[in-house]
């Protein structure tokens, strides 16, 4: 399903003006190695407005998301709301890389409103503030769980210098020689 505004009438008179509101569905999908998920469709509501040269989009819209979390890789939810500021065309502007190009007359909102929706999302993506993350090294969530990997590693290293000392010994004992 699309967002399709007829814009027919306000294309006859600079000036002229119309109102739409309407829900967009669009589908999950992958951006930027990650999972955008959409709980609602996008809710769009604004004018298109006839300045002579172009047609100016003005427009305000929500959204419920599901993203992924950066951190620790769980899914959570996040309502998302941001503006549409756009100039319409019929033909591309190589002077001018904001301009959208429609067809006809119609205008149809969809890449639109993707393109200002991924502009919108957060660059980091965090299910909360408080996320502990994954553990580096056994991968379980540490919002859920707390295992002992930093603890065993702590003791390994130790450990492991102890044995070290410990051979150094041995070589030196062997060529009789102390420190
Ligand atoms: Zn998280
Ligand atoms: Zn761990």
């Amino acid at each position: 399903m699309n967002m399709i505004i007829d814009v027919s009438n306000i294309l006859k008179e600079v000036g002229a003006s119309k109102e739409f509101e309407g829900g967009l569905p669009l589908e999950d999908m992958i951006y930027q190695g990650e999972k955008i998920g959409f709980l609602t469709p996008v809710n769009v509501s604004g004018s298109i407005t006839n300045v002579g040269e172009f047609l100016i989009l003005n427009a305000n819209a929500n959204v419920k998301l599901q993203l992924q979390c950066s951190s620790c890789a769980q899914p959570f939810d996040r309502r998302l709301e941001f503006d549409l500021d756009a100039k319409l065309k019929k033909v591309e502007d190589p002077d001018d890389p904001d301009i959208f190009v429609y067809d006809g007359n119609s205008v149809d909102l969809r890449d639109i409103v993707l393109e200002y929706l991924l502009l919108a999302l957060p660059i980091r993506k965090q299910c909360c503030q408080e996320c502990k993350g994954l553990c580096p090294y056994c991968g379980c969530n540490l919002n859920e769980e707390q295992c002992n990997c930093e603890l065993s590693l702590d003791f390994e290293e130790e450990y492991e210098v102890d044995s070290r000392l410990e051979a150094l010994k041995n070589v030196l004992t062997v060529n009789g020689e102390e420190v």
